[in-house]
């Protein structure tokens, strides 16, 4: 499924369901803790001077350095539904030819993240950062996927007993 139809799908289901999801409870106290993991994670980056780096490499390297094209299509309709809970605005088109979809200006403009996004250090940074940094930054990312993962299992668990079909979900 191309994520095009994907972004479709989540925009469909938060239409649908959006005020009754957010009636779950303890949903919004979850959904604060997420963006408080994501912003924490952030932080760390921004600490480390991560985002020079990549958002240079990003918008300097021909098809995007790591965030090339191919990887939005990897993203599965809850992860984006997420980020419309976020008040995310996804792009029609990329901003860079030949770069993921969601790659912005100055940046990827999503909150909620695939874990690839999440994850993947290249060497460039691998060689900068001590074993400290390195530690503090993946421990980092571990609690913000956690985070994620926990409001995907409440997402799957509420859409399936709405008889949404779990393939429409990845
Ligand atoms: S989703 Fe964001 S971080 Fe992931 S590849 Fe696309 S622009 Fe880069």
């Amino acid at each position: 499924m191309s994520v095009h139809l994907k972004i479709k799908m989540a925009r469909d289901l938060y239409e649908r369901f959006s005020s009754q999801i957010s009636g779950i409870p303890g949903f919004g106290r979850m959904l604060r803790d997420y963006r408080n993991q994501i912003h924490l994670s952030r932080d760390v980056m921004n600490e480390l001077g991560l985002p020079q780096t990549c958002t240079h490499c990003a918008v300097s390297i021909p098809g995007g350095g790591c965030c090339g094209p191919e990887i939005a299509q990897w993203y599965d309709t809850l992860t984006l539904l997420l980020n419309l809970f976020f008040q995310v605005d996804f792009p029609d088109e990329p901003y860079y030819p030949d770069s993921c979809l969601f790659l912005g200006k100055d940046g990827c403009v999503l909150l909620a993240r695939y874990h690839f996004c999440v994850n993947y250090l290249c060497s460039r940074i691998t060689s900068r950062l001590s074993a400290g940094e390195l530690g503090r930054l993946t421990s980092q990312s571990g609690r913000e996927l956690y985070a994620a993962w926990r409001m995907e299992g409440v997402l799957r668990q509420f859409l399936t007993s709405r008889a949404v079909p779990p393939k429409a979900l990845n």
